[in-house]
């Protein structure tokens, strides 16, 4: 398999993205990337309409999403991969992300109206799909002038702490895994690095995530080899997770995260593909 290149984390305008399904899948294929997970927040709907480019320009594209959750007061987002989108349970709790998603929009848009004319306004009518984000946000502070970029816009006004900030009760990581599980999944913890816990808590996150049904976490995140990658690399193995893989591509604006920009799986884990239903 001398050709093989994967991404399992990325996103389309679906979700907070800006790229069309189509456009991600033509920069797939730019990329020689050969396999392709699309992973828009608490949706599966990206996957889905990029399916018929992915099968034109041959690429295997496997099901996905990353979902919204909790765990012990940290929001914690899990990648669902080779899911059955058909499956209601899931369909039914990514559905009430994204009704969470809506109320919480509408609130911070009250406490920006406080200060400046309403965000949600100029938001709505670009808007792709039933999924609101908190990037949606910082784009509409971008274009009314008031930051120049998505970091200013997270650290003045959207990170917790923060003016607009609004907290979601998001749903509980077990309940999440779950979902997956139940749509035939695999449930992988995404970007385990930024969580800001000790080692010890993110050790017992895991803990409760694999006594969920939880089977990988994503290890490789990035092109170059890191501290963080060699610390998830031995965490796989300690706790007898699939290894994963993705850029969480999100723009080509981006010019730090590209679609694919990864350094090889380390030795000695188990590659995610290894136990999607379709051989790799
Ligand atoms: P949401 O799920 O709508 O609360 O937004 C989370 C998304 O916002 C993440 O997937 C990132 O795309 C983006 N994001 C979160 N924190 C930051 C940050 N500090 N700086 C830039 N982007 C961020
Ligand atoms: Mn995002
Ligand atoms: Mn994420
Ligand atoms: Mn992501």
């Amino acid at each position: 398999m001398t050709d093989f290149k994967a991404d399992f984390h990325c996103h389309t305008h679906i979700s907070d993205g800006t790229l069309s399904p189509e456009a991600l899948i033509d920069l797939a294929a730019e990329q020689q990337i050969t396999h392709l997970a699309i992973t828009d927040h608490d949706t599966t709907l990206g996957y889905e309409l990029a399916q018929p480019f992915a099968e034109k320009r041959g690429i295997n594209l496997i099901s996905g999403t990353e979902i919204s959750c909790q765990w012990q007061g940290h929001t914690i987002h899990v990648v669902g991969l080779d899911v059955d989108v058909e499956n209601q349970k899931l369909q039914s709790g990514l559905k009430i992300n994204r009704i969470k998603r809506w109320l919480r929009a509408f609130e911070m848009d009250i406490k920006a109206q406080k200060r400046f004319p309403s965000l949600l306004t100029s938001i709505l009518p670009k808007l792709e799909s039933g999924m609101i984000g908190r990037n949606h946000f910082a784009q509409a502070l971008i274009e009314k002038g008031i930051v120049p970029d998505q970091q200013k816009a997270f650290d003045r006004f959207l990170k917790q702490g923060r003016s607009l900030y609004v907290p979601v009760n998001w749903p509980d990581i077990t309940e999440v895994v779950d979902w997956i599980v139940s749509a035939g999944g695999i449930a992988v913890i995404a970007h385990p690095h930024i969580y800001k816990m000790s080692a010890n808590k993110l050790n017992k996150m895991i803990e409760t995530f694999k006594d969920a049904g939880g089977e990988a976490i994503e290890v490789v995140n990035q092109p170059r080899v890191c501290s963080e990658q060699i610390g998830m690399a031995e965490r796989a193995k300690r706790f007898n997770l699939y290894a994963s893989l993705g850029s969480d591509f999100h723009k080509p604006e981006h010019t730090w995260r590209g679609l694919g920009w990864l350094s090889q799986m380390p030795e000695g884990v188990d590659p995610v593909w290894n136990h999607f239903k379709q051989t790799v």
